[in-house]
């Protein structure tokens, strides 16, 4: 599911992108190095050769097909987006994200169901 911004606070951003400067926009889990926004795929590809040999080539699930794997992410690790302690936060790449929220996917889809006016079972006379 998409976040849902209204849960976020305003913001959230700066935050984020602050996350992820103090990660040198690196994936905390894997140590992945992710493009910042507005770098070129093929700057990007050509410093990934040269300073991250270990991530290149770039393989035919890389960043041509799936450019996201790439995309430094913010993950709050106690699924609250009003968390926002930087002890709570922690900059991934997208598919470390994935793995990471998969462990609380069924809560959060409870969760957003609430936010989107839907009552649970339990709640209903
Ligand atoms: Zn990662």
């Amino acid at each position: 599911m998409p976040m849902i911004r209204a849960r976020y606070p305003e913001n959230w951003d700066e935050i984020a992108l602050q996350v992820k400067e103090d990660a040198n926009w690196c994936c905390t889990q894997c140590g992945k190095p992710c493009r910042k926004p507005g770098v070129e795929r093929l700057h990007f590809a050509f410093c990934l050769m040269i300073t991250y040999p270990e991530w290149f080539p770039i393989t035919s699930e890389g960043e041509e097909e799936k450019p996201q794997r790439f995309t430094l992410t913010v993950a709050h690790l106690d699924q609250d987006p009003q968390n926002n302690h930087p002890d709570n936060l922690n900059a991934l790449c997208a598919p470390c994200h994935l793995k990471f929220d998969a462990l609380f996917r069924k809560a959060n889809a409870s969760t957003k169901q609430e936010w989107f006016g839907q009552m649970k079972l339990e709640d209903l006379p």
